[in-house]
């Protein structure tokens, strides 16, 4: 069965086997008032539990729907689902909502509603409205990032989702980066486009409990640090300028006070001597860095630019 799909919903399920028939039944009463051509793409990123069965049991009682179910061999982690299902969805819009239902798929009939009257508009992102978080993790993620705005060259809105709906054009430009290591929320900034930013609220998770620890956050916002910068690679020539002045400094004073014969303590050269060589060693780390740097970006094999659109006197 081919169809025209004009709205795919891309949902990545990890242990959803108590939600997922739930956010199928909500999907469908969303998108239903919407349009009858829309799809779902489920990406179960090997799920211990009885999702898969679940999926199963859905995709058979509901021949009517246009539903794609794809399966990992194992958990690969949320980017990986959402990338799967980026490539498995046929629509001219794409939604990327979780399965838990703390995002209503009400919301994303909104976005695409939003991209219907709004030509000039390429994605729509919901971002959250009043976070269901304890105070630690919202201050967790709001320094990480100040910090990850600062020292890259994408700019992230602290309460950004992933939760989102992208135009055809804008899909292709994501699936353009083939990097390994992927950080949605830095891909979809670094692609450039017109965003138009919409608040949701956050829902309870409808059964079941969030995968991300303390751990797991953390390890993400590594990821997202060394994803989009290569500055940390470039610290220790910095630290060498430091350390540099400081023997610098060391010696001088040694020597003023020798000069006004003073006793100098042997361990005041002893200090500049190994300032000296730190700063060297470091200096050395900092120029490995620098060429590292370069190659960390070209291994990323990003597209250069990205075109939005294209004029020609000649006709394609
Ligand atoms: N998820 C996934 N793979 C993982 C972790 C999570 O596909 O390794 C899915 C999960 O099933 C859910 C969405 O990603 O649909 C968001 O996860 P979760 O609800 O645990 O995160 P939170 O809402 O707490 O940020
Ligand atoms: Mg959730």
């Amino acid at each position: 069965m081919s169809a025209t799909i004009k709205h795919s919903l891309v949902v990545p399920c990890y242990n959803e086997e108590d939600n997922v028939a739930a956010f199928l039944a909500a999907a469908e009463a969303a998108m239903d008032g919407y349009t009858a051509d829309y799809e779902i793409v489920f990406v179960n990123d090997g799920s211990t539990d009885r999702t898969q069965q679940e999926l199963d049991r859905l995709f058979e009682a509901h021949p009517q729907l246009h539903l794609q179910i794809i399966r990992f061999s194992r958990n690969f982690g949320k980017e990986a689902a959402m990338l799967a299902g980026l490539r498995a969805a046929k629509g001219e819009y794409v939604t990327i909502i979780d399965a838990d239902l703390q995002q209503q798929p009400e919301i994303a009939v909104k976005m695409g509603r939003l991209l219907d009257e709004k030509p000039e508009i390429d994605m729509v992102a919901a971002y959250q409205n009043g976070r269901k978080e304890s105070k630690y993790i919202e201050w967790c993620k709001e320094t990480f990032y100040k910090v990850l705005n600062r020292i890259t060259e994408v700019e992230i809105i602290p309460d950004a989702s992933d939760f989102r709906t992208l135009r055809r054009p804008v899909v292709e430009a994501v699936l353009s980066m083939t990097e390994y290591h992927r950080f949605s929320k830095g891909i979809f900034s670094w692609v450039g486009y017109t965003t138009e930013s919409i608040p949701y609220e956050v829902q309870e998770r409808k059964a079941g409990q969030t995968k991300w620890g303390f751990w797991k956050l953390l390890r993400y916002a590594a990821n997202g640090i060394v994803a989009y910068t290569d500055v940390p690679l470039k610290w220790p020539v910095f630290m060498s300028i430091v350390m540099l002045i400081a023997a610098a400094l060391t010696a001088i004073v040694s020597l003023i006070l020798l000069l006004c014969g003073q006793a100098v303590p042997a361990s005041a050269w002893v200090a500049a001597l190994v300032l000296l060589l730190s700063s060297a060693l470091s200096f050395n780390q900092g120029v490995l860095g620098l060429y590292l740097g370069k190659v960390h970006t070209q291994v990323k094999e990003r597209p250069i630019y990205i075109v939005k659109e294209k004029r020609s006197y000649e006709q394609d």
